[in-house]
């Protein structure tokens, strides 16, 4: 148990959230409030058509741009490089757009600069965008740790056009995600354990309402919403929900913490099948775990099964892409889970009620697939 001591509460976000179509046309706009040496990042995927338009946009002075593309992991060694690359610019704005590496690459440069921060996702896919922190690998892919920074970013920015038209995996990846910022906050709250605010503190009413609210929108919107995208379409219920998806599970997430659920998706990574999962793939099934291991009522459960065979989210095992399911390896996913957050949980968890809730998770995902 993870219990703080103290009742001292806080509250961290970004300082800005934009969010609308085609806002991408207005970053320079943006920028300028900040300053006028302006570096972005951007994800090799979009490099070649958007170099070319932030090129057009900062052309007219005075503000200047350096437009990098970036590839592969994030790496310390790259974050030296390019803080390196740039020392006679001397960005005082860094914009990172693309996916998490790309983002966590960003918010890294600018920190050793201390310019302001501007994220901007292509995808609706996980809470990461407004969170001040950045996850490391080495070249070869493997987790080195995380580098936390003392401010959010400063603009998280979302051009719902560009998001809406990414392939639908990621949209429902992140309702995955963030399906699970309520039942972990609710874990948090439960045990009184420290948020991921500074050195951590309890927990504030804002957290509970936002992490309500980010629950019931993606239950009452998320299947129209991903009707729309499917058609490629950019409804006020994919508004909605990328909102959701974004920055009310970002809220969530950083103002109480992880429990259950994202441990269970920490745990599954030693099954090497599931290396190819979403991370918010990966957190849905966490999430039938956990609310199973606390013994929720079966009106609860049972919606969020319902909703997950709607959108696609995995119940079972074998839509995890595990063929093989063995109970040795099962257990050593519950033993590996027990490294991550169940400690947030209100009561003591053991491998075995986590080998016993995977099994019943599946078991009752394939009851209602029949
Ligand atoms: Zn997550």
């Amino acid at each position: 148990m993870s219990k703080i001591n103290h009742q001292t509460r806080a509250f961290g976000s970004p300082s800005r959230y934009i969010q609308g179509r085609y806002e991408i046309n207005n970053l320079k706009e943006y920028t300028d409030a900040y300053g006028q040496h302006v570096l972005i990042l951007v994800d090799t995927f979009f490099f070649k058509e958007y170099s070319q338009k932030f090129n057009t946009m900062y052309s007219n002075g005075p503000s200047k741009v350096i437009v990098k593309e970036f590839i592969g992991e994030i790496t310390a060694e790259k974050i030296d490089a390019i803080v390196e690359e740039v020392k006679d610019f001397v960005p005082d704005v860094v914009v990172g757009m693309g996916g998490g590496k790309t983002m966590d690459t960003a918010k890294a440069v600018s920190n050793e600069y201390k310019a302001t921060t501007i994220i901007i996702p292509t995808t609706a896919s996980t809470d990461a965008p407004t969170i001040g922190l950045s996850v490391i690998y080495t070249k070869d892919g493997k987790h080195v740790g995380a580098r936390h920074y003392v401010k959010n970013p400063d603009l998280v920015l979302l051009d719902t056009d560009i998001i809406s038209k990414a392939p639908s995996r990621f949209f429902v990846a992140g309702m995955g995600d963030a399906l699970s910022t309520y039942v972990e906050t609710r874990a948090n709250l439960q045990s009184h354990s420290p948020n991921y605010v500074g050195k951590g503190f309890c927990a504030t009413i804002a957290v509970e309402a936002i992490s309500k609210a980010c629950h019931e929108t993606i239950l009452k919107k998320g299947r129209s919403a991903l009707m729309a995208i499917k058609n490629g379409l950019c409804t006020i219920d994919v508004e909605d929900v990328i909102e959701a998806n974004t920055l009310l599970s970002g809220l969530g997430v950083q103002n109480s913490s992880c429990a259950g659920s994202h441990s269970i998706a920490e745990g599954i990574t030693i099954i090497p099948e599931c290396s190819k999962l979403y991370h918010g793939e990966a957190v849905a099934f966490g999430v039938l775990v956990q609310l199973i291991i606390e013994g929720r009522p079966s009106e609860e459960i049972n919606e969020i099964y319902t909703f997950f065979n709607d959108v696609g989210l995995p119940t079972t095992f074998e839509m995890l892409g595990i063929k093989n399911v063995n109970d040795a390896d099962l257990m050593k996913v519950a033993e590996e889970s027990l490294k991550s957050y169940w400690d947030v949980e209100p009561f003591s968890v053991t491998a075995t009620m986590v080998f016993d809730a995977m099994k019943m998770a599946n078991a009752k995902g394939v009851a209602l697939k029949k």
